[in-house]
């Protein structure tokens, strides 16, 4: 009973043994081989801009100088979105961009483990607390033609590095919008309005969720998720991308 229960895992172990013997590691993101499997080769490393403190309190903003741990931006200072806080691991620019890219379409779906531990990292201060991790969701036509949503890989990723569940359908798209690419703000806070809601029959009243996506540009797609979450009566809702879009010398 003993040996076949461990059989199949010893078998994992070969194969894995074999695979890694035969295709050495690989750089997540520019392929050169590495010493190590999911990781980064020491160039692509130095190019990545992970963010740390000193941030904003409430977006986490980097900060070029300590401000005080309550300190706001002053875009937050401004404004009231819906959510209560933001974190992003990685500033997005060309070369996150790459990982970005390679894990959308999925070739690449092997690097969201090593995300989803970088992700988990950098919103500890929104995961610890959390009940839930709620992916951004994908119209249903999109993840039919491509099989999946890469917001719904990154909050499985964060929940095995040690986050808490993933609810990966509470949110839903009720349309099909155009892609945001292109939008400046305030068009792509028209094309999102109203796009998303909760699915039904799930109660969020008191609990407190962490949004998940990949990327954060202008915040458009995040801020109505968060609006859904908020008016069922989320206690708390937070904001977690893998990379997010400084304006330059932001
Ligand atoms: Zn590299
Ligand atoms: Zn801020």
């Amino acid at each position: 009973m003993q040996i076949s229960a461990t059989l199949p895992a010893r078998f994992r172990q070969i194969g894995r043994a074999i695979v890694d013997g035969v295709l050495p590691p690989r750089c997540l993101a520019c392929g050169v081989t590495v010493g190590e499997p999911d990781a980064l080769c020491s160039q692509c490393w130095a190019s990545m801009t992970f963010f740390a403190p000193p941030w904003c309190a409430k977006c986490g903003l980097p900060f070029p100088h300590p401000m005080g741990e309550d300190a706001l931006c002053a875009a937050c200072a401004r404004n009231r979105p819906s959510w209560d806080r933001a974190r992003a691991a990685l500033r997005y620019d060309k070369h996150s961009r790459r990982l970005v890219l390679a894990l959308k379409h999925g070739d690449r779906t092997h690097l969201a483990p090593a995300l989803g531990r970088w992700m988990r990292r950098a919103g500890a201060e929104l995961l610890d607390s959390a009940d839930l991790i709620a992916p951004v969701p994908l119209h249903w036509t999109r993840l039919f033609a491509r099989r999946f949503n890469q917001a719904g890989l990154l909050a499985h990723a964060i929940h095995a590095a040690g986050g808490p569940p993933v609810a990966p359908d509470w949110l839903i798209r009720r349309r099909r919008t155009p892609s945001q690419g292109r939008l400046g703000p305030t068009a792509r806070a028209r094309n999102v309005r109203g796009a998303f809601a909760l699915r039904g029959g799930r109660s969020i009243k008191g609990k407190r969720i962490v949004i998940v996506d990949d990327v954060l540009t202008t915040g458009a797609t995040v801020e109505e998720c968060a609006r859904v979450l908020r008016r069922a009566g989320a206690a708390f809702v937070g904001v977690l991308t893998l990379a997010r879009a400084l304006r330059a010398g932001g």
